[in-house]
Formats: C-alpha cells, structure tokens, sequence
C-alpha cells in the first residue's frame, strides 16, 4: 500500500473517530435502551460495518440492554449465542474470522466494555478483507468506552432521577404526615382549649379551684380560680407561703400544722379554714388534696382542690340560727308541760324529804326508811337535773356537733320531754324501737329538733279531731343500705294529698299563729344529713311522717364550721 492510500485511510480514519468523537453528545441524558441503538447505529451506517450487536449491562444489577443492527449473516448472532453459553464472561476481545466459513464467510469482532466484559460488549462483523483492521478496533474500541460511559451517566441520571423522585415522594408524604400532624395538633388544641374553658367556666360556677403541690421543690400551680378564690394576681407565683400569708392569723399555725403533717404523712388533705383578704373579707375554704405516686411508688405531689365554702357556711349557719330559733320558740310553748316535768320530781323531793324527816324523829329512828326517802330524792333530783340538761341542750347556742349517736336513746330524751304535753292533751303516745340499729353520725341536738317538731304537730294534728282516740306512734327501724327509718304516726285528721310537698315549704301553715317554719327547718336538718323526710297518709286515718338516714349522716369534716362574717376577724397578720 502506498502513501496515498496510507493517507485516504488515515483521513477516513480521522474522520470515522470525529464521527464518533460526536456521538456521546446526543447520548445525554437519553435512555440505556437508545444509546446502545445509537452505538449500533452509528456502527452500521457512519462505519460501514454489516452487523452491529450491542449489549449493555448495569454492573449494579439493573436491566441488560440487548441491540442488533445491520443485515449480518446469520452465522454471526450465532456464533455469539454459542460463544456465551460456552463462556461465561468475555475477558479479551475476540476476532472470529470467516464466519459462517466459505466465501461469504466474514470476519467479526467482540470487544468487551469494562473488565470481564461487565459493561457488556460491542460486536460487528463486515465482509471486507481486512476487517478488523488496527484502526477498525480502535474505532470500536472508543465507540465501546463512550457507549459504556454514556450507559454509565445514563444509569447515575436515571439513579439520581430515580433517587430525586424518591426524596420528592418522601418530601410529600412527610409533608402529608406533617400537615396531618398539624391538622391533629389544631384539633387537640382546639378540644384542649375548650375544655380547659369549659373547666375554666365550671371552677368559676361551683367556686373550686384545683392546685398542684410539688412538696420537695415547694412549687404550687394554681388553677385560674384558685387564684380567684386567693385572690392574688395571676402573675405572681403562687407559693405555700404566699397561702400562708393570705390564712386568717387565728388559723394560720393550725394550717401550718396540717401542711407540715401531710408532707411527712404524705396522706390525703382534707381540711377547711379561713383566709383573710386584704380588705378584711373573710372567706371560708376548703381543701381536698390526695398524694400522687409515680411508677415506682415514688411520692410525686399532692393534686387537688380548693374550695370557697363561704356561702355554703354562712347559709348553714343562717339555716342553724333559724333552727336554733325555732327551737328556742317550741320549747316556749312547752314552757308549762315542762314545767311540770320539773316540778313533779322536785314535789315528790319534797314529801319523800318530809317523810325522810318523820322517820328520823321515831323513837327509836328508823333509818332503813330513811334511806329509802333519801334514795329516791337522789333519784328525782336525777330526773329533774336530766329534764333541765335536755331542755338547755335544745335551747343552747351551739355549734353543729356530730359523734355516734343512737336513734332511739335521743327519741326517748325528747318524749320523756313531751310526756307533759302528752298527758296534757289527753294522747296516747306509744314507742315501737327496733333493737340492733347502726349508729348514727350526725348532730344530737338538730336530729331531735326534727323529732321534736313531728311529734308536736302529730300532738297538734290528733288534739283537733273529736272522734276516736288521739293515738300517736313513734318507731324505727333498719333502712336499706345500714341506714336507720324513724316514722311519727298519728290519728288526726291527715293530709290533703294535693298538698303534700306544699307542708315543707318555708311559712307553709295552715293553724292560726303558725309559723309555718317547722317542716322546712326538719326537711332542711335531713337533708343536711344525707337524708330523706317525707309525709304519706297512714291507715286507717291520720298522717305518716317519716325520715331516713344513712349511717354516715355527716360529711366528716376534721373541722368545726367557722363564722364567715368578717366581724370577727383578728387583726390582719403578714
Ligand atoms: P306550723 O306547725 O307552724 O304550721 P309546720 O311547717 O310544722 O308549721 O307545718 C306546716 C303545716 O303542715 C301545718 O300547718 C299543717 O297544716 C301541716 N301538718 C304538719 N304536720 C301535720 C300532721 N301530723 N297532720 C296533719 N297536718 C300536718
């Protein structure tokens, strides 16, 4: 060959790798399946070859691209199939010459992409004597390396593709979470808000407040009401000494007392006193607290409840006043029967005196009657002292007392105080009292002011009619639930049964200068109680009033009630 034809074959050359040299630039940003089309393309049409195969492997796993162009002979794709099932990888490039065998025969080659042919291959076949030639595998060769770097750049585009749309997708879907939360969290702060107003609202309504107490630290947290009820601003922080500071000073070391308890005992509070506003107001509150405990049986602190019990003690101790005064009137009108409860002991005192008298001047004395005159001056010096004890029971201004009383023992006090009344108005007054009945706990003096006051009007009721006789029966017995049921039964003229609740009404009367009080002073002393009076006809004539109490009458409360009224204040303590 001479150098002419060395030249043409060098430009051809040249202008075969600037052909190709172009190439990967239409690859960018294609797909793997087009660029190894492009390849065999460019193979068959820009290098004149007859057959093209290209194969493209993804080294990470991902899909072989597979591309034959050119019309080859068959003998080509086949010699291939075979030389694959044979070998597992290509590790050099292979020139097959006379392909098929005889004068058709071609010549081909197979060069592999990557090492052992990881990246695929590129294989063509032509007819031309000497193909492959140097430079044929040379084109090949770079043809082979764009085609692989183009996969290469295809598969990280379409990585980094596939990778971006899975970060968007996660940007959506934690967005999505992310306004879902939000959308929750709105919701709940909405609930939240409400019903920490509506909480709000039902503190304001039933003046209770609630507290926290966070002993080892001496933290409180108050609720908006508690500061309400202190009446301090809500901007300060609330301490125990700031509560302190607020206590009455006639309560503050009982107070004291009670908090530095509770912090060693770590037991529930539940205590009532008073505080003093700067305005010299008194207010009566009371606190219910229990001990919280974390998992491991640690103390935590103590929650609970602050409570304005101003109104609720001033009305109480109206509704006592009222009682009381009742009372003092009742006894007024009993002034002469009792009288003669009185007087009939200290009569007898008299003439057993006399007789005591008359014994000592015998001849010779007779002492042994003598004794007996003196025992039974003792003993009506008893009954006349018991008469007057139980009459300055009921007068007397006391405050409400409670302790374990037995029903029938304070039924008896009061009907031993009747029998006067009784015998007066010519009523048979009898007492059926069960045996076995649960004590009560409740105030003495207020329970028998109700059995006072339902005898005397059965008396009032039987003394009206002028028929039959005027019976009267009081009696007791077990109620439901270890509770006791005391009835006063009578014989008078009855109830209207369209008027029956009208009776407890306060002024209710239906007797010239009556009150009207009674009733409604018994009814509220009941329900104090925890319990229940009411009226129904009795058989075969008459009314039936009756009351049922629960064991436990009254709230037990550590306490006395204090006066509310701000007269009696001390003076104001820091
Ligand atoms: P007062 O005795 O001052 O009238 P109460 O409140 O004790 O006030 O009684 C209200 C009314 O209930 C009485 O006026 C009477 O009409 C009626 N009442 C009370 N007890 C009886 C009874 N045992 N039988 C018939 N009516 C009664």
């Amino acid at each position: 060959m001479g150098p002419e034809a060395d030249t043409l074959r060098l430009q051809r050359a040249l202008r075969d790798l600037v052909a190709l040299s172009t190439v990967p630039a239409a690859w960018v940003g294609r797909e793997p399946p087009a660029i190894a089309a492009g390849l065999a393309d460019v193979l068959v049409s820009s290098l004149y070859l007859d057959f093209a195969f290209v194969r493209l492997c993804d080294p990470d796993g991902g899909a072989t691209v597979e591309i034959a162009r050119g019309n080859a002979w068959r003998a080509f794709p086949e010699w291939l199939r075979q030389y694959f099932t044979a070998n597992d990888r290509l590790s050099r490039r292979q020139i097959v010459r006379d392909i098929g065998g005889g004068k058709q025969g071609g010549r081909g080659i197979v060069i592999p992409v990557g090492v052992d042919a990881e990246g695929g291959l590129v294989a063509a076949a032509c007819d031309r004597a000497d193909f492959p030639s140097e430079i044929d595998q040379l084109l090949l060769s770079v043809a082979a390396n764009h085609a692989a770097t183009a996969f290469r750049m295809a598969r990280l585009v379409q990585d980094h593709r596939r990778a971006e749309e899975a970060l968007r997708e996660s940007e959506r879907q934690l967005r999505r979470a992310r306004d879902e939360l939000e959308t929750k969290v709105a919701e709940r702060t909405t609930e939240l808000q409400r019903s920490e107003a509506y909480l709000a609202a039902a503190q304001r309504l039933s003046h209770a407040g609630s507290f926290g107490w966070d002993v080892s630290s001496g933290k409180l947290y108050w609720s908006e009401e508690t500061f309400r009820i202190f009446e301090c601003d809500r901007a300060d922080q609330p301490t125990v000494d700031l509560a302190l500071q607020r206590t009455h000073p006639y309560d503050r070391a009982r107070v004291q007392q009670t908090l530095d308890r509770a912090t060693q005992d770590r037991k529930g509070l539940d205590f009532e006193y008073r505080l003093l506003m700067p305005d010299g107001k008194i207010k009566n509150i009371h606190i219910v607290g229990h001990p919280v405990f974390d998992e491991s049986g640690d103390f935590v602190e103590f929650v609970g409840t602050v409570m304005d019990v101003t109104e609720r003690r001033r009305a109480e101790e109206e509704r006592q006043a009222l009682a009381h005064a009742s009372r003092v009137a009742t006894m007024g009108q009993l002034t002469a029967s009792i009288a003669h409860e009185v007087s009939q002991p200290i009569a007898a005192t008299v003439t057993n005196a006399q007789a005591a008298l008359r014994w000592l001047g015998a001849d010779p004395p007779d002492l042994e009657e003598v004794r007996e005159a003196l025992d039974r001056i003792v003993k009506d010096g008893r009954r006349a002292g018991d008469v007057i004890g139980r009459i300055r029971a009921l007068v007397e201004k006391s405050p409400a007392r409670k302790a374990d009383l037995e029903i029938n023992e304070a039924i008896l006090e009061v009907t031993a105080l009747l029998h006067g009344e009784v015998v007066k108005h010519g009523v048979s007054m009898q007492t059926r009292l069960a045996e076995g009945l649960p004590l009560i706990h409740g105030d003495r003096v207020q329970l028998q002011q109700v059995i006072l006051n339902l005898i005397i009007n059965a008396i009032e009721a039987v003394r009206g009619v002028s028929e039959g006789t005027r019976e009267l029966l009081v009696s007791t017995e077990q109620a439901s639930g270890d509770g006791v049921l005391v009835a006063v039964r009578d014989s008078g003229p009855g109830l209207d049964p369209a008027k029956l609740e009208w009776l407890f009404e306060a002024f209710y009367t239906t007797k010239p200068g009556g009150l009207g009080m009674g009733l409604s002073i018994c009814r509220s002393i009941i329900e104090a109680h925890r319990g229940r009076l009411w009226a129904s006809a009795n058989t075969p004539r008459g009314a039936i009033f009756q009351f049922a109490l629960p064991r436990h009458a009254m709230e037990v409360q550590p306490e006395q009630p204090l006066p509310a009224v701000a007269i009696t204040a001390g003076p104001v303590g820091g």
